[in-house]
């Protein structure tokens, strides 16, 4: 059965052990793109559920527009997703990546490079979905409010320059814990290096805000939230600091792969959470 899928915008599918980039390409040479990651759910009889498809090209097409690219080509990236999607029968989870670089260096007005794989979901990451998770807070070195007038920083644009969202995680696996909250050099807590942070507290639930601190916008917390507030919880976005997290009655670490994952320590330090709470959330964001 196939373990993995590549396939190019422009080109098709394309055999997933060939080079899909060229050596020059930007988003390889510089880091100069954008990417989407979503789950696909593939059920026995082969058919797929692709989560919140829509606001995940959406967002894509918003961070083509933070970056200067030219606009995203919904259509050829749908028929390239149908095209992946029908090469695709392994039942179960598996996450479908969406990568678009500004294209070849030396070719300054060539075609912008796309290129989408789906692969398994990874065992871990399930794993933390079931048990939780430990986390560190580790200073991020911007403050809360350095996004608001400097779109040059790209805050919320989901880049393909994640370097240092990957040096937190190799922090966190050398103090033995699974993952890292960022803080703002204001000491306000941000995001995760890829998902985002939600708690509640005196029965509302709560997320970092989007623009000044430079978070992304996230498609699961919107989807948990809104799920929520039917259900009538009230929700809030919130600038709060790690102690405060420590008082809450449940923090959870959410994104489109590893759905609702519960933090069970903060730096060191337990925190609460009633029995089938984090069922509920997870319900919520259609885990
Ligand atoms: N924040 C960052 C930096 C991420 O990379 C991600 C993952 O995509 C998230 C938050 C969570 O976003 P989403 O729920 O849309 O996957």
């Amino acid at each position: 059965m196939t373990e993995r899928v590549v396939a190019v915008l422009g080109r098709g599918l394309t055999d997933p052990q060939e080079p899909a980039v060229t050596a020059d390409d930007l988003g390889l040479t510089r880091g100069d793109g954008c990417f989407e990651a979503t789950r696909v759910v593939t059920a026995e009889d082969g058919r797929h559920t692709v989560d919140h498809l829509e606001q995940h090209l959406d967002r894509l097409a918003r961070s083509a527009v933070g970056l200067d690219l030219p606009e995203v080509d919904r259509a050829a990236w749908l028929a390239l997703i149908e095209q992946a999607l029908g090469d695709w029968s392994r039942p179960g989870e598996a996450m479908l990546r969406l990568m678009l670089s500004r294209g070849r260096e030396s070719a300054s007005d060539g075609p912008v490079t796309g290129v989408l794989t789906l692969t398994p979901v990874n065992p871990e990451t399930l794993r933390q979905r079931r048990d939780g998770i430990d986390v560190i807070t580790l200073d991020r070195g911007t403050s809360s409010t350095a996004f608001a007038a400097a779109p040059w920083l790209l805050g919320g644009v989901k880049t393909l320059s994640y370097a240092v969202n990957v040096a937190g995680l190799r922090e966190a696996k050398r103090r033995g814990v699974h993952d890292v909250l960022f803080r703002s050099s204001d000491g306000y807590v941000l995001e995760a290096p890829t998902s985002t942070a939600v708690w509640l507290r005196a029965g509302i639930l709560h997320t970092t805000p989007t623009g000044g601190t430079g978070v992304l916008a996230s498609i699961t917390q919107q989807a948990l939230f809104a799920a929520a507030e039917r259900g009538g919880w009230p929700t809030a976005a919130t600038l709060a600091r790690p102690g405060e997290l420590l008082d809450a009655d449940g923090l959870w670490l959410v994104s489109s792969g590893r759905g609702v994952a519960r933090v069970r320590t903060l730096d060191g330090q337990p925190v609460e959470c009633k029995p089938g709470v984090t069922e509920q959330l997870a319900g919520f964001a259609g885990f």
